[in-house]
């Protein structure tokens, strides 16, 4: 793959573009319009949105994945020729569309079909979509290796581990860092967690994010999620990822190596930073973002992750090491969980306890096929619906 210029535009497929992630690649994509043509922009229910990124940005294929939206996307889309689709299938299809370039934005499981669609046509995929990775694992990679495709990690760690590791000595990798906020409630107590509201819980204090991985970020899952997708990524068992709590935000990820060295990538927390980095990639493009200014960056601090106050990384990196079916178990719980502490059903700190009770009860059995995927996904959301019942009546 070449670089995006005007001679040579790419074309691209968002998925998940009315996200976050979604808007920070189109605002990008806008800065440099004659080096990028929009094939497909889908979401999951907002027509009205969704329209109007696809008319912004010339689009050909609009497709919202609930079919209940379908009526006001193509009202809203009438006499533009730009064509308009829905259902989960159809999402499917715009990721199996001709792109040379697939943003998986989409958040949640939900994004895991459509992302093996534009796996399975050997594409180059900036993968955003951290939950696809956790919960299909091996087997994802399996299709990546087999279909030729391209993983690019939009993740700002992974991004960050991605540049370094460029043109490096991978022999001589001994470990990789990935760098955590903390989140909100870094310094809170835990009586004082255990009460927490949910618009606190969304406030992160440096990155500006979808509500999920807000909520993951506030109870460390995310840095957990993101141990198993590096894990994944980077082919490094669990011991060869740390985990460092960096409040600022502003080295994104380490790698050190066999020599004792240690190399970073700095840069201000903007989601477009690694987006832009995926969007040019083999090459860089200039972005609009801001720059860093190190005379600003003087208290850069480091301490190490409190386990007790944030069980869920514990989880997760035990997830890990029993391998099998358990990231898919622990990924399908903490999305059902997030969804119960987001509708004020549960409390914070039961989030974490959600997913270890359901971890507990629902065998990690080694999924042989993507089949068995879904239907280990599907047991674990039935049985952590089950404890948020049980935890919202008492
Ligand atoms: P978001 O909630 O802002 O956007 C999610 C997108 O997915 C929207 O376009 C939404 O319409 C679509 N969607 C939701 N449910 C769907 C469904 N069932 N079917 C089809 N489409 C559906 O989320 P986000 O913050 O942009 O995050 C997207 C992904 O990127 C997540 O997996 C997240 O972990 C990852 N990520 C995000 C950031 C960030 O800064 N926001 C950073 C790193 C990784
Ligand atoms: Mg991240």
């Amino acid at each position: 793959m070449t670089a995006p210029s005007e001679t040579a535009p790419r074309s691209v497929t968002i998925l998940g573009a009315t996200g976050s992630v979604g808007r920070s690649t189109l605002d990008l994509i806008a800065e440099r319009p004659a080096c990028y043509r929009v094939a497909a922009l889908t979401a999951h229910r907002n027509a009205g949105r969704l329209a109007e990124l696809a008319i912004a940005h010339r689009a050909r294929l609009a497709v919202v994945a609930d079919p209940a939206a379908f009526a006001d996307l193509k009202a809203a889309l009438a006499g533009t020729g730009i064509e308009a689709a829905a259902g989960p299938e159809a999402v499917c299809q715009a990721a199996s569309l001709e792109a040379d370039w697939v943003m998986a934005a989409i958040v949640g499981s939900a994004g895991l079909a459509p992302t093996l669609e534009a796996v399975r046509r050997g594409a180059v995929i900036a993968l955003a979509n951290k939950e696809c990775l956790v919960s299909a694992g091996d087997l994802f990679m399996d299709e990546v290796a087999r279909c030729g495709a391209v993983l690019l990690p939009v993740d700002s760690e992974h991004n960050a581990i991605f540049q370094v590791l460029r043109g490096d000595d991978r022999e001589r990798l001994e470990t990789i860092v990935l760098t955590a906020s903390g989140g909100p409630f870094r310094e809170t107590g835990i009586e004082a967690m255990r009460r927490v509201s949910a618009q606190a819980a969304l406030a992160h204090p440096v990155w500006s994010m979808g509500p999920k991985i807000s909520i993951d970020s506030a109870t460390l899952m995310n840095k957990g999620l993101e141990l198993i997708e590096a894990s994944y990524l980077f082919g490094l068992p669990e011991d060869r990822i740390e985990v460092v709590v960096h409040p600022q935000s502003i080295i994104h990820s380490l790698v050190r190596f066999a020599d004792g060295s240690v190399l970073a990538q700095l840069g201000q927390p903007d989601m477009r930073i690694p987006i832009a980095y995926t969007l040019g990639w083999p090459e860089r493009i200039p972005a609009n973002t801001p720059r860093l200014d190190m005379t600003t960056c003087r208290d850069l601090t480091f301490e190490a992750p409190d386990l007790v106050r944030f069980p869920a990384l514990g989880l997760a990196r035990a997830a890990l090491r029993t391998g099998r079916g358990s990231p898919t178990i622990l990924n399908a719980a903490n999305e059902i969980a997030v969804e119960a502490f987001l509708a004020g059903r549960i409390g914070f700190l039961e989030i974490a306890a959600t997913v270890e009770t359901t971890l507990g009860r629902v065998v990690a059995r080694r999924p042989n096929d993507l089949r068995q995927v879904a239907e280990l996904d599907d047991e674990a959301r039935r049985i952590a619906n089950g404890v948020v019942a049980r935890l919202a009546a008492a």
